[in-house]
C-alpha cells in the first residue's frame, strides 16, 4: 500500500458534540473507526458555541492561521468517547453564536453562512496544502456536503495537494448564494465558471466538491444511480453523471454501541434477538408515558425524524387516521415545517389516546420509540442512506419504506418469495403516493398480527451487519486507490 496515512476529515457537525441529522452520526462515527483501522486522523469541526460547552475539558490551543486575512485559531479536544483527535475552528463567528449551526431560532439560515463556511473550507485547504504551526498534512482531505465543498476547489489551486474526497450525504443542500457573495468573499475569479461553483447564475459550495474531487462518494448505492439523473440529480446530473466513473455509492454503518438495544441506556428494558419479547415492556412504559392507551392488541407505529417534505409528511398526513382505524397507535417525534407541526397537533388533538405527536428534538425519546415500536415509517420522498431504518432494524421495529437511495439497500420488502426464503426484513413501496403508503402500512400491520412470521422478521433484522466496519473498508480501499 502506499503511503496513506495522514486524514484530514472535515465536517459541519459531528455526535455527541454538535448534531442536527444524519451527517452527525457519520462524522461521529467514521473517523474513529478510521483511526482504529490505522489511519492518523483529525476531525476538523466549527468550534460553535454549544460545542464548547459540551466539552469535557479545556481544549488545547494549537495554531493560529491567517485564513485570508481573518485570523482564526485550531483547539484540539478528543472527541468525547473517543480518543480521535478532534480541532476546532475557533473564530467569533461559530464560538459566538449559540444555537442551531446553520439557522437561528425563527429558523432563517445565519446571514453570514457563505462567510462562515467559507472559513472552514479556508482552514481545510489551509492545513492541507501549507506548512503551518500544527506541523502536520494530511494525504487525503476528506470532506462532506456543501460546507466544506469550496475546501476541495482551493486545494486543487494549491501547486501541492493532498488527494482529496468529497462525500454527498444530501444534494437537496447546495450551499447557493448570489454573484454578490461570490464577490464579497474574494474567492478566486477562476472559479466562477460552470466547471468551477458557479451554478446558473449563482455561486454553489457543493460544486466545489463535485468538479474538483478526485474521487466522489455518497452514502448508498442507489442514491449514486439516482443523482446521475432527473429529478435526484436536482440539476446537477449532468456534472455528475459526467463523473461517474470517479462516483462510489457507499452505505453508512451505524455506532453499534450507541444503538445496541442490549446495552441501551436510554431504554427501560434491553434486550436482544433472543428476547425481543421484551419489546413490550418498553411499549408500555411509552404509551404510559405519552398518555396513549396502555393497548397489547395492536401494533404502535413510530415516526422520527426532520418533519419536512423530504421525509415524505404528505403521504402520511392524509391517511393517518386510517392508519389509527387499523386499528394502531401512532408516535411521532420530530420537529420541522410549522404547517407539518400544526398538522399534526391537530391530528393528535382528535385522537390523543393513539397518537402522540413530540414536537421536540430528543435523544432519549428517540432511542425509546425505537425499542418501543413494533413498525417504523420512513417514506421518504429521497433518502440518500437513512440511519433511522437502519436502527429500527437493529431494534426489530420493522420498516415501512419508499423504495428509494438507501432505503431499497437496506430493508427487503416482505413478498412470498422473501418470506419464504427468510430475506424479508420490511415493507417496501414504490409510489409517492398516500394510498400505497397507506397499504404496504395495512401490510405491515396484518404482518404483526401473525406471530411467527413478524419474529421471523424480526430474527432476521436484527442479524443485520450495519457496522461502520464494513463502510470503513471500502472508504480506506477507495483513500488507497487515490493515492495509488
Ligand atoms: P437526515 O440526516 O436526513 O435527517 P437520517 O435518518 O439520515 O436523516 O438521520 C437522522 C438522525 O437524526 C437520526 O440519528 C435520528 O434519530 C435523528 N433525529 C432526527 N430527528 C430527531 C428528533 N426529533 N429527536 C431525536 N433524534 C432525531
Amino acid at each position: 500500500m502506499s503511503a496513506v496515512s495522514r486524514l484530514l476529515f472535515v465536517a459541519s457537525e459531528a455526535y455527541p458534540l454538535i448534531k442536527t441529522g444524519g451527517l452527525a452520526d457519520v462524522a461521529g462515527s467514521l473517523p474513529e473507526v478510521l483511526r482504529q483501522g490505522g489511519l492518523d486522523v483529525r476531525l476538523l469541526l466549527p468550534a460553535y458555541a454549544d460545542v464548547l460547552q459540551r466539552l469535557e475539558a479545556a481544549p488545547e490551543v494549537l495554531a493560529e492561521l491567517d485564513l485570508a486575512g481573518q485570523s482564526a485559531r485550531i483547539l484540539e479536544c478528543r472527541l468525547p468517547g473517543t480518543p480521535l483527535r478532534t480541532w476546532l475552528l475557533e473564530h467569533p463567528v461559530f464560538s459566538e453564536r449559540v444555537g442551531n449551526p446553520y439557522h437561528d431560532a425563527d429558523g432563517a439560515p445565519w446571514s453570514d453562512n457563505a462567510e462562515r463556511f467559507l472559513l472552514l473550507s479556508r482552514a481545510a485547504a489551509h492545513i492541507s496544502t501549507c506548512d503551518t504551526a500544527l506541523g502536520w498534512r494530511p494525504d487525503i482531505l476528506h470532506c462532506n456536503d456543501w460546507h466544506s465543498g469550496p475546501a476541495i476547489a482551493l486545494t486543487h489551486l494549491a501547486r501541492q495537494r493532498p488527494r482529496t474526497v468529497f462525500t454527498i450525504h444530501n444534494l437537496a443542500h447546495m450551499g447557493i448564494f448570489d454573484r454578490q457573495v461570490f464577490e464579497r468573499l474574494e474567492l478566486p475569479a477562476q472559479l466562477w465558471q460552470e466547471q468551477g461553483l458557479e451554478f446558473y447564475g449563482q455561486c454553489s459550495f457543493i460544486k466545489g466538491g463535485l468538479v474538483f474531487a478526485d474521487e466522489i462518494t455518497t452514502v448508498s448505492p442507489t442514491y449514486a444511480r439516482e443523482i446521475c439523473a432527473s429529478p435526484g440529480g436536482m440539476g446537477l446530473e449532468g456534472l455528475l453523471s459526467q463523473r461517474r466513473d470517479h462516483l462510489l455509492g457507499i452505505l453508512n454503518g451505524i455506532d453499534s454501541q450507541t444503538w445496541n438495544p442490549a446495552s441501551d441506556p436510554h431504554l427501560v428494558q434491553t434486550y436482544d434477538a433472543d428476547s425481543v419479547q421484551r419489546k413490550a415492556l418498553s411499549k408500555s412504559a411509552l404509551q404510559q408515558q405519552l398518555g396513549l392507551q396502555p393497548r397489547e392488541d395492536c401494533p404502535l407505529l413510530g415516526f422520527v425524524g426532520r418533519l419536512v417534505e423530504q421525509k415524505g409528511l404528505e403521504l402520511v398526513l392524509p391517511v393517518i387516521g386510517q392508519l389509527l382505524d387499523g386499528p394502531a397507535q401512532i408516535v411521532v417525534l420530530g420537529r420541522g415545517e410549522p404547517r407539518y407541526e400544526a398538522a399534526l397537533q391537530a391530528l393528535a388533538a382528535q385522537r390523543p389516546d393513539a397518537l402522540s405527536v413530540l414536537l421536540a428534538y430528543d435523544e432519549t425519546l428517540a432511542h425509546r420509540i425505537e425499542a418501543a415500536a413494533d413498525i417504523f415509517l420512513m417514506p421518504s420522498l429521497f433518502e440518500p442512506c437513512g440511519l433511522n431504518q437502519l436502527y429500527s432494524l437493529r431494534y426489530g421495529t420493522l420498516p415501512v419504506v419508499r423504495a428509494v437511495g438507501g432505503l431499497v439497500d437496506t430493508v427487503v420488502d416482505a413478498s412470498e418469495q422473501t418470506l419464504a426464503a427468510g430475506t424479508a426484513t420490511g415493507f417496501v413501496f414504490a409510489a409517492p403516493q398516500a394510498d400505497d403508503f397507506l397499504h404496504a402500512g395495512r401490510r405491515a400491520i396484518a404482518a404483526w398480527h401473525d406471530r411467527p412470521v413478524w419474529q421471523a422478521m424480526q430474527r432476521t433484522a436484527m442479524a443485520e451487519d450495519f457496522s461502520w466496519q464494513r463502510s470503513a473498508e471500502r472508504y480506506l480501499e477507495l483513500y488507497r486507490s487515490a493515492t495509488d
